[in-house]
Order: structure tokens, then C-alpha cells, then sequence
């Protein structure tokens, strides 16, 4: 059986005085899910230490959205694996959407980093998902395989073993469209699938979260199919009821 997971990931937004407030609310409503399902909370780098003290012992675990490509040195700007880990992480986001869009992140980039995360003992969240254009080419397979067999080159199925995957549509982030429930499951089954060619056993066991627009009014039908274990939320993740409406469709 594999255990759902409900990951909230906060992008840039935030501040001390938000975060604390939005904590507050949100792990009272959390506390009926903490048994039934796993949760993380991806902040800002700077607000790491904040949340980290906040979540406590409620058991929700602390996340990050990235991390460095290197493992020390003279990389101004950047944020070890190692450091993320000794932060009391358990989770990383690799290969988010925006940071291949927006910041040129290579699937040999994330693959990078997806080592890295796992060398440090924590569990990397992969985010794999098609584009528009790709996806009205029929190349959604294609492109989730070819994002699939970077990191497997880099790790070997070892790798996979333990990491969460996330399938995230790229036209379905931020934009309020969802893919139906139905391509949401056809498509988590397909990656199933394709882990299980690579190695027998693998496949079956990972978890694969849904994230693009999910919100408390979709959720229920999004989380329907055995195949969906979890969601990887944005938006409405700054919201404590929204958040908590999504875990309660979980
Ligand atoms: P939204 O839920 O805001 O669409 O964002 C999804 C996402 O990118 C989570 O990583």
C-alpha cells in the first residue's frame, strides 16, 4: 500500500508574519490527516528555519523547492543538498516546472540534483510534466520518459526507490485549467508503467502526486483513482482551508 502524501509548495510568497498565520490555522486543521496520510511543507529557503519550528512535532514534515546542482564551493547564491538536510528537511522539490522554464534547468541539471538530494538522505519530489504544445503533439509520454531516463542514468533505479514523482502538466500550473481526472490517472499509469519495464517491483511501489490548479473543489475527483497518491499543491496551499478542504478529499 502505498501511503498518500499531500506536499504544499509555497513558490516565492510569504513573509514571517504571513507564514506564521497562515501555520497557525492550518496545522489545527491538519491534525485530523497527520495519521492517514504523510505531509510537507515546501517554503522559501529563508523561511526554512520558521517553519521548521513551527511544524515541531506535529509530524508534518519540512521541505525545500531546490536545490544547488554542486555539493560545496564557490557557488554564490546556491543551496546544498547537505545544508538542506542538516535544516531538518526531508524532501526536496527537483525539476519544477519553473525552474526549467524560467531558470534553463536542464533535465541533466535536475538529475544532478535529484543525486544529490538522495545522497543527503532526503526524498526527492521529481516534477515531470508536458507542455501545451508537447502535449497537443500527443508527446506527453515521450517527454515524461526522456525527463524519467535522465535521473535514471544518473542514479540507476536505486535512485527511484524512496523519491516521490509529481506529475505536473505545465499548462495546468497557476492557469486554473486541470487536466480531466481521467488523463490525470491514464497518464500516472502510464509512468507506472514504464518504471515497472525498467525495473520490476519499482513502479508499483513509488508514489506519483498530482500537482497543476488543484484546488478544494477539484480535489475529490483528482484524488478518485488508486493510481493518483497524493497532490502537489501551489496556490491554494496558502490558504488553510483550501489546504485543508484538499486533505480531507485525500
Ligand atoms: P498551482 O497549484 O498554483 O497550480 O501550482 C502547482 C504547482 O506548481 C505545485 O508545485
Amino acid at each position: 500500500m502505498r501511503k498518500p502524501i499531500l506536499i504544499a509548495n509555497w513558490k516565492m510568497n510569504g513573509s514571517l508574519h504571513s507564514n506564521q498565520a497562515l501555520l497557525v490555522r492550518m496545522l489545527s486543521k491538519l491534525r485530523p490527516f497527520r495519521k492517514t496520510m504523510d505531509m510537507a511543507i515546501c517554503p522559501p529557503f529563508p523561511y526554512l528555519f520558521q517553519v521548521r519550528d513551527l511544524l515541531g512535532y506535529t509530524g508534518i514534515a519540512l521541505g525545500a523547492q531546490n536545490t544547488s546542482r554542486a555539493s560545496s564551493g564557490a557557488h554564490t547564491g546556491e543551496v546544498s543538498a547537505t545544508m538542506l538536510q542538516e535544516m531538518g528537511c526531508r524532501y526536496v522539490l527537483v525539476g519544477h516546472s519553473e525552474r526549467r522554464a524560467l531558470y534553463h534547468e536542464s533535465d541533466r541539471d535536475v538529475a544532478a540534483r535529484f543525486r544529490l538530494v538522495c545522497s543527503a538522505n532526503m526524498a526527492p519530489v521529481l516534477c515531470v510534466g508536458e507542455t501545451l504544445e508537447e502535449r497537443e503533439q500527443g508527446q506527453t509520454m515521450a517527454v515524461i520518459e526522456r525527463q524519467l531516463r535522465a535521473v535514471i542514468g544518473e542514479t540507476g533505479m536505486a535512485g527511484l526507490v524512496g523519491s516521490i514523482i509529481a506529475y505536473e502538466p505545465v499548462w495546468a500550473i497557476g492557469t486554473g485549467r486541470t487536466a480531466t481526472p481521467e488523463r490525470v490517472s491514464e497518464t500516472h499509469r502510464a509512468i507506472r508503467q514504464f518504471l515497472e519495464s525498467c525495473q520490476a517491483g519499482v513502479g508499483e511501489s513509488i508514489r506519483i502526486v498530482y500537482g497543476g490548479s488543484v484546488k478544494a473543489g477539484n480535489a475529490a475527483d483528482l484524488f478518485q483513482s488508486p493510481e493518483v497518491d497524493g497532490g502537489l499543491i501551489g496556490g491554494a496551499s496558502l490558504q488553510a482551508d483550501e489546504f485543508s478542504a484538499i486533505g480531507a478529499a485525500l
